[in-house]
């Protein structure tokens, strides 16, 4: 039986929008790395009849309005993840509201689409910022990640499921829409991003055939720098650069080749349940058991 559905999100944004990366002395020396990523990856996709989410910076589409076109003609869907991928805590309210307003129109003029989802750079939220998206007309979240505290995030809410953003906080707008990150059960650590590359593709597999057990549709992410041959960057943390290129690439095919539908992060969240719910076989037994 087929495990259901599954999300693959990517954060458009380059590897010099990463905090880590603009403190790093003497580095800006290749202009957006993890552009010239993306038609590849647009062809990855097609392949495995995969649609995605592209959590776009919106500052992106001054430079690349064509590449924004283009992922959106291909079909899948343009969200936010904000103008210029300042950390929502770090700002001032007024600016959090610009980087929310402004990227929403920035990303809506550059592809011709509603842009309905928002996701926050590196999860880090703020008290104020669900209701900044409601009124700037997102219809949907998805920067809850149920992680243990590792220090740049986690610690939110458990959630695990679409919900209403009321469950993140009782005071969000009634009619906004919550889709969380998936996590490995009991380890509470995201299924990709650095820990895709950290902890090996099994760690990922196995995370997606147990939520998928459970019901759930794993919802999974990565950047497009991660899929470039990034430069040695000092002061950079090794978490952000181990096995970024070639192995990353191998990484997404295994991932795809998986027997899920990979939908929008806008479908799960709209849709009224998450997966089919099939029955446990060997493999995850022992996928469990290696955990
Ligand atoms: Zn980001």
């Amino acid at each position: 039986m087929a495990p259901g559905r599954a999300a693959l999100t990517v954060d458009l944004e380059t590897f010099q929008q990463l905090p880590a990366y603009r403190q790093a002395p003497g580095t800006a020396d290749r202009d957006d790395l993890g552009i010239e990523q993306i038609e590849p990856l647009l062809d990855l996709l097609d392949s495995h009849d995969a649609t995605c989410t592209f959590f776009t910076v919106s500052s992106l589409a001054a430079d690349h309005p064509d590449l924004l076109a283009t992922i959106a003609d291909r079909g899948h869907e343009i969200a936010s993840h904000t103008k210029s991928h300042g950390h929502l805590p770090e700002l001032t309210a007024a600016e959090r509201q610009e980087e929310i307003e402004v990227s929403r129109s920035t990303l809506a003029d550059a592809t011709g689409a509603t842009v309905e989802g928002f996701r926050a750079p590196s999860f880090q939220r703020t008290d104020d910022y669900l209701d900044l998206l409601a009124d700037a007309g997102y219809e949907y979240d998805s920067s809850v990640v149920a992680a243990r505290s590792i220090g740049w995030y986690g610690g939110g809410p458990q959630l695990h499921d679409p919900c209403d953003a009321t469950a993140v906080d009782p005071g969000a707008p009634a009619d906004l829409r919550e889709l969380p990150v998936s996590v490995m059960p009991g380890l509470r650590l995201p299924l990709t991003g650095a820990w895709l590359r950290l902890f090996g593709i099994h760690y990922t597999l196995a995370g997606m055939r147990l939520q998928a057990r459970k019901g759930r549709a794993p919802v999974l992410y990565v950047h497009p720098w991660e899929l470039a041959d990034l430069p040695d960057v000092e002061a950079v943390p090794r978490r952000v650069t181990v096995r970024t290129g070639e192995w990353t690439w191998r990484a997404l095919e295994r991932i795809l080749q998986q027997e899920f539908e990979f939908v929008t992060a806008r479908t799960l969240t709209k849709g009224d349940s998450n997966a089919a719910k099939p029955a446990p076989s060997p493999s995850d037994t022992d996928a469990e058991g290696r955990l």
